[in-house]
């Protein structure tokens, strides 16, 4: 059949250009991977655990202690709009409004429904969303599913021109979305907040969204992100976040108005159209992000060792723009990019090759995804 040799063609063609992609095989024991295959036992340097609570079974134990057969309830079987609005719903949004200080949070069951879900809801024809260049994949698809919304894309961190395209549309527009992330994925580096806090206010057009994914947990005095350490979190009109990173759990939440969360739970399809996070799973987030404020110490801890590898990789001559806890090691072509992650694996260190169309065609590159479950010595110990 035509269709699946067309396919097949298209496979050969990635697996020639080495971006063919499968699903990695694994076994997982706390900070370790194992590969079936071969037995190897590896360090993981790719997880997004950023504070070592998965890994933590102290702190699963002290959860699973807090639950009966009753309390644990592995579907919410329905939409939230439907049955599916369980009670720790409600307490875990109250939670993150009271933490953040704003009017209202909305919690949805994951950052792709996020990203996809409050773009669309909010954009219309007369709107300009101004999007960072590198913006993750799942805020291009919440950006395609805005047309007719116009999207201009400003180069990565550039402010400047940000700065210009905002004066030139602001009149034209009835009204401008900035998208950002707060700290980038597959870079590790930070978007300039105050910066673009203080452009959204010369205008009363301008609204600012931004994905603190990779931030939330890890940075801020309580944890609560980037927006939260440089004072700014009243500023944001759209501050969304996932819980399937430094916070151990899965879903995401936007904190923001009592408006837009209204607005939201009424136009925005991915929070409507699907069966909500199963309650057991909420009650877990609910239970690490109260948790959050007192893990200075680990927030502490993982950013040092971002900082002692970013000065090992500088010596290797691998410059990068980190400033966090993701650090890339950009090694250029993908066949090499893949050498480079089976020879890190063959000395115990898990780290995966990133590839396009994750990042840009000749930037392929280790992401090393540091957690605090690291010590100083395993990261001095990684060979370069
Ligand atoms: N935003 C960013 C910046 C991400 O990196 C990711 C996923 N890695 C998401 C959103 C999607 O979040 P989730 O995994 O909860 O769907």
């Amino acid at each position: 059949m035509n269709f699946l040799r067309e396919l097949q063609q298209e496979l050969d063609a990635l697996h020639a250009r080495g971006n063919l992609r499968h699903l990695p095989r694994l076994e997982h024991d706390g900070r370790y991977v194992i590969t079936p295959g071969n037995g190897r036992r590896m360090l993981n340097l790719s997880s997004n655990d950023y504070l070592g609570l998965a890994a933590d079974t102290d702190l699963r134990r002290e959860f699973l202690e807090t639950l009966t057969p009753e309390t644990f309830l592995p579907t919410s079987s329905s939409s939230r709009l439907l049955t599916g609005n369980f009670r720790v719903y409600d307490e875990l949004e109250d939670e993150l409004a009271r933490r953040f200080g704003t009017e209202a949070a909305l919690v949805f069951n994951c950052g792709y429904h996020a990203n996809t879900g409050i773009l669309p809801a909010v954009a219309d024809a007369q709107t300009l969303i101004l999007a960072d260049k590198l913006v993750h994949a799942s805020l291009i698809d919440g950006i395609r599913l805005s047309a007719p919304a116009r999207c201009i894309r400003y180069r990565h961190n550039d402010t400047a021109q940000l700065e210009r395209l905002v004066d030139e549309h602001s009149s034209r527009y009835h009204r401008l979305i900035i998208v950002t992330e707060s700290v980038f994925s597959m870079d590790g580096d930070r978007a300039d907040l105050r910066r673009l806090v203080a452009l959204k206010r010369r205008y009363d057009n301008v609204l600012l969204y931004v994905d603190e994914a990779h931030a939330f947990g890890v940075f801020g005095p309580t944890g609560l992100g980037c927006a939260e350490e440089e004072a700014c979190i009243a500023d944001i009109d759209f501050l969304c976040g996932t819980f399937g990173k430094a916070s151990a759990s899965a879903g995401a939440y936007v904190v923001c108005s009592r408006t837009v969360r209204d607005y939201l739970v009424n136009r925005m399809r991915p929070f409507i159209f699907t069966t909500a996070l199963p309650p057991v799973s909420v009650a877990w987030t609910l239970f690490v992000v109260r948790r959050l404020a007192a893990m200075n110490d680990r927030r502490r801890h993982v950013l040092r060792l971002g900082e002692r590898l970013r000065t090992r990789l500088a010596a290797h001559g691998y410059a990068s723009s980190s400033a966090s806890q993701i650090v890339p090691m950009i090694v250029g072509p993908s066949a090499d990019t893949v050498m480079r992650a089976e020879a890190l694996q063959r000395h115990g260190f898990y780290t995966l090759p990133v590839r396009p169309p994750t990042v840009p065609e000749g930037t392929s590159r280790i992401r090393f995804s540091l957690t605090a479950a690291l010590t100083e010595d395993e990261v001095d110990s990684i060979p370069l």
